[in-house]
């Protein structure tokens, strides 16, 4: 029997970057089936692997679509596996200099904060500690390692972007951040906390607190957390030592509010709100990745949206960024887990479809 398979993605993308473009990775992890879902379709998956960057997705159960990544992390995945692929050649850029950007795009529910964070910033087992903690213990381990350690002074802000508004996490009466710009600092958050860390421990200690404040904020402007995206910024500085003027990288790393479509019959006055709000930033993002990758456009819409404007140095010029697209693995999410990876397929601007005989 042959059944329509629809190709989308491929891996000759790169081939389609400008020169002087950002080079955008685009990945994908799934989540492994939580309780409810191992009871439901028998706790079958809508995933077939077919290797480390291709799988086929179950769509409708009777077609199958293949899908083509940078990189596919499958249900089983450690949070090591993506740290080393995503995240550590991005520690020794920003150590170099070089702005850097993981994004992490899904339904609420699919995997980013955990991906982000692990199940607990600070005190989880060494197994499950996500790429924050990770990234941290990467930057100190390899300044101490460079015998540069004086020449490095590395800063941290945490803040929130929600309904078009800038908060700061280290200092919550910070509620409209604004966004500036100048020739000496390129795009930056004007009079945003920015904390010097010295170790591991007071970093992770500062990002306790930015959390619980999102936590709290959220409980007061009665929301949730996962409607706005919270960005992570960690700003190296390093000292030159001809003639000690310092020079500034960032890595900032982004969990996306959630991706879901809301029922415009379900959602009314805030909520409908909200969802609109989230819908067009997320938009502009996919909009912006866009315009980079296929440098067909001179013009990049940064100014769309405080997410995409907040991230112009981060995404253009000569920059790394990935897009990592967190889905489920079960039949329930299958329209979202589509969607979300069809977000990274136009961010690819790849889409190739075939008809071959079932894999
Ligand atoms: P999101 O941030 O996308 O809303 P979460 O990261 O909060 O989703 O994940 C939802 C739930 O699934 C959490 O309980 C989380 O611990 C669990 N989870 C997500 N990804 C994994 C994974 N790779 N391994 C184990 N548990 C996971």
């Amino acid at each position: 029997a042959r059944t329509t398979v629809t190709v989308t993605g491929g891996g000759a993308d790169n081939t389609t970057i400008h020169q002087n473009m950002s080079k955008i990775r685009v990945c994908v992890r799934f989540r492994p089936l939580n309780s409810t879902e191992k009871k439901q379709f028998d706790g079958k998956l809508c995933v077939k692997e077919l290797d480390d960057e291709s799988f086929l997705f179950n769509a409708e159960r009777e077609e199958n679509v293949a899908f083509c990544f940078d990189k596919v992390f499958y249900q089983n995945s450690k949070q090591h596996d993506v740290y080393e692929f995503l995240a550590k050649p991005m520690v020794h850029d920003v150590l170099d200099l070089m702005n850097s950007t993981i994004i992490t795009y899904g339904q609420t529910g699919a995997g980013k904060t955990y991906t982000m964070e692990g199940p607990d910033i600070s005190n989880c087992e060494e197994s499950n500690k996500g790429l924050i903690p990770r990234v941290i213990e990467e930057l100190f381990r390899s300044i101490e390692c460079s015998n540069e350690r004086n020449l490095y002074t590395i800063k941290l802000s945490m803040v929130e972007i929600y309904m078009e508004k800038i908060r700061d996490l280290f200092d919550i009466t910070k509620d409209n951040i604004q966004i500036k710009e100048s020739k000496m600092h390129g795009v930056f958050l004007s009079g945003v906390t920015e904390v010097s860390i010295m170790d591991k421990k007071q970093a992770l200690s500062f990002l306790e607190r930015g959390i619980s404040n999102r936590t709290v904020g959220a409980t007061q402007m009665n929301m949730s957390s996962s409607r706005s995206h919270c960005l992570y910024i960690f700003s190296v500085q390093k000292e030159s030592r001809k003639d000690k003027r310092s020079k500034t990288g960032k890595l900032i790393l982004v969990d996306l509010a959630g991706s879901e479509k809301v029922e415009k019959t379900g959602a009314e006055g805030k909520v409908f709100e909200e969802a609109k709000t989230i819908n067009k930033s997320l938009s502009a993002l996919g909009n912006v990745i866009n315009a980079l990758t296929t440098g067909k456009s001179n013009h990049i819409p940064y100014r769309d949206s405080k997410l995409t404007r907040v991230l112009q140095d981060s995404l253009g010029g000569f920059s790394h960024c990935a897009l990592l697209c967190c889905c489920s693995a079960s039949f329930i999410n299958t329209s979202e887990s589509l969607s979300t990876l069809r977000f990274g397929i136009r961010s690819k601007f790849i889409k190739m479809p075939v008809n071959v005989s079932q894999v």
